[in-house]
């Protein structure tokens, strides 16, 4: 038998026991063992090792795309000099992820645009990267498919999944508020899940908060009682993060955004944009107009936020509102004694990296 006949046999072969990298890649691992002269035992278990590698990163692929994160966010990317409330340490310990392995729960709350969903999101795509099963929801999609799992087959798959995952994150708890029949559904899957399921929680309230807006004190000592058993919650605490950075980051995305080779057509497109902006916006000081000019001469659009990449919802748009939200923030925290001000710039790392005491944290 000649080579070229051997390798469709093989081929096929390895299609037959579903050897998908093998039955692709068997000519240059054929021509490589040729090359170097290998052991048979060596051919065979590089041939068995990239079947291996192959399909851990197909599964790995797949549970990326199963865990149904909105966009992906990693832990490289988390700039532990703009979060101080989390240590170098306990980063260190949340990416191990032995918690899961402990089924541990975490929370992290705090005001908006301080990286809680920015971290959650960045843990479990962690996790699936180390074969942990995720799942990523927000609380109002979580309601809606809990509402909707009888009559809804998409809704139960997701379900299905939620059940069977390692880790799942439920963002933006607390955002809106829930009705009695909620709080029930939501308090059965805490339960059904517990001991069996990691959950990291992303909220802007205080535990004391939970019971206004689960409209119901007991239902709220039910689920946290349920949640905090095993449990680490992180207050990360937001002003210092925009405070130290949004005066300063301004000018220095204005500066970094300024591009050097703005084709002459790019130019005639900003400055229509900038004749629109101004018909759109009669009220723009004559300083705020300057500012912009600037802007849009270094080859930016009025419509870009300057904080680009640092904000999704809540944060104004433009340039103009951007500014004017600084000077607002400014004016706030010009209007601080001097020892809230010096609290807001070194805030303490979170104390609370231990388990939660329950009754301490609803008597806050
Ligand atoms: P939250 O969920 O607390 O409202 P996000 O996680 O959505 O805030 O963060 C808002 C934006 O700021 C995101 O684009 C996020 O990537 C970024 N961000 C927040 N904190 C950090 C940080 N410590 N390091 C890097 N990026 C951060
Ligand atoms: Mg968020």
């Amino acid at each position: 038998m000649d080579d070229g006949f051997n390798l469709l046999m093989l081929k096929a072969n390895a299609k037959t026991l579903g050897l998908i990298q093998t039955k692709n890649t068997v000519e240059q691992l054929v021509h490589a063992a040729e090359e170097s002269q290998q052991t048979y035992a060596t051919f065979l278990n590089d041939v068995l090792s990239a079947e291996i590698k192959y399909r851990q990163d197909k599964a790995q692929e797949k549970r990326i795309k199963e865990a149904g994160f909105p966009y992906p966010k990693y832990l490289k990317d988390f700039d532990l000099g703009f979060c101080k409330s989390i240590s170098k340490k306990q980063f260190n310990q949340l990416a191990e992820l032995t918690w899961i392995d402990g089924v541990y729960n975490l929370i992290l709350s705090g005001p908006p645009g301080v990286g809680k969903t920015h971290l959650a999101i960045a843990l479990a795509y962690h996790a699936c990267e180390r074969g942990y099963k995720s799942s990523y929801t927000t609380m109002q999609s979580l309601m809606q498919c809990l509402k909707t799992a009888e009559i809804d087959r998409r809704s139960k798959t997701k379900l299905n999944r939620i059940k069977k995952s390692h880790l799942l994150v439920i963002d933006e708890v607390g955002y809106l508020p829930i009705t009695a029949m909620e709080g029930n559904l939501f308090f059965q899957l805490i339960s059904d899940l517990q001991e069996q399921t990691s959950i990291i929680i992303t909220t802007n309230k205080g535990f004391e908060e939970w019971a206004e807006f689960l409209d119901d004190p007991a239902l709220a000592t039910a689920i946290l009682d349920r949640l905090s058993y095993q449990c680490d919650r992180i207050k990360m605490s937001g002003k210092s993060y925009r405070l130290e950075n949004r005066k300063s980051f301004l000018r220095r995305m204005v500066k970094m955004r300024f591009k050097k080779n703005v084709s002459a057509e790019l130019r005639a497109i900003l400055r229509e944009q900038l004749h629109k902006y101004k018909r759109e916006n009669k009220d723009i000081t004559e300083e705020e107009m300057k500012e912009l000019e600037d802007w849009v001469a270094a080859g930016n659009s009025p419509y870009d936020n300057p904080y680009n990449g640092y904000r999704e919802d809540g944060w104004p748009l433009d340039f103009i509102s951007t500014i004017r939200d600084i000077e607002e923030e400014n004016r706030w925290f010009e209007s601080l004694s001097e020892e809230e001000k010096e609290e807001l710039r070194h805030p303490k790392p979170s104390s609370t990296f231990e388990e939660l005491d329950l009754d301490a944290c609803l008597a806050e």
